[in-house]
């Protein structure tokens, strides 16, 4: 099956999707955003990366910075931080170049290197369309992460491939019938962007009244 443009899914959104299906759902399928410390320094982050300059060669490696990637199989479109194409016996042929490449996805996290499964989920999505769109296979890509500026490498593996595809489908098939999952209260909702908005507690059936008057005795302590 292939979907068509108009139904792709973000990219990104599989590291919400993962984080919790109902921040993934408030995000995409309701359109909801509330802007933290957190997603502003990642922002910021990315701007660094998506400077105007899009292609360098270094010797043996062409690098290409916010490359469009989609893929019609997964239904998902987004764009790769950096890609690296690495000259080799076995690759891909590059317009304007000589010589076969191999492709080297990279992506850009703020932190410190933690290679959270969200991360790594994200990178191989992006190997995944890259594959499709340059017919070849992605073995390894890399999160580079901006407090220690180190790369840590991630292998494209089995598993990971078949866990991306079964979230994007279960994405697609929330998507079509715009459901949000109910509230699920768990460690993750005191590091979330949206707990003001999806209101955790209140899921937890408390009380409207209950709720509120919680939130002015904490804003008053
Ligand atoms: S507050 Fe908790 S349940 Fe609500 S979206 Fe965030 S992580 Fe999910």
């Amino acid at each position: 099956m292939e979907y068509a443009e108009d139904d792709y899914l973000m990219i990104s959104g599989i590291q919400h999707f993962k984080f919790c299906r109902r921040q993934w759902a408030l995000i995409h399928v309701e359109q909801q955003w509330e802007e933290n410390t957190h997603t502003v320094v990642g922002e910021l982050m990315h701007k660094k990366v998506h400077d105007p300059y899009l292609t360098e060669k270094r010797k043996d490696t062409i690098i290409v910075r916010s490359l469009p990637v989609a893929s019609r199989k997964l239904g998902i479109s987004g764009e790769c931080d950096l890609v690296e194409f690495h000259k080799c016996e076995d690759g891909i042929k590059l317009y304007k170049h000589r010589g076969l490449y191999s492709v080297y996805p990279i992506e850009y996290k703020k932190g410190k290197p933690k290679l959270m499964e969200e991360d790594k989920l994200q990178l191989v999505a992006q190997a995944l369309c890259l594959e499709e769109m340059f017919s070849t296979q992605v073995l390894e890509g890399a999160i580079f992460y901006g407090e220690t500026r180190r790369r840590e490498v991630v292998k494209i593996t089995e598993d990971l491939r078949q866990e991306v595809q079964k979230m994007f489908q279960e994405m697609h098939q929330y998507y079509d019938r715009k459901y949000t999952p109910k509230v699920k209260y768990s460690k993750a909702c005191k590091a979330c962007s949206l707990k003001e908005i999806c209101l955790p507690r209140l899921g937890k059936s408390v009380s409207v009244k209950t709720y509120i008057s919680q939130m002015l005795k904490e804003e008053e302590a």
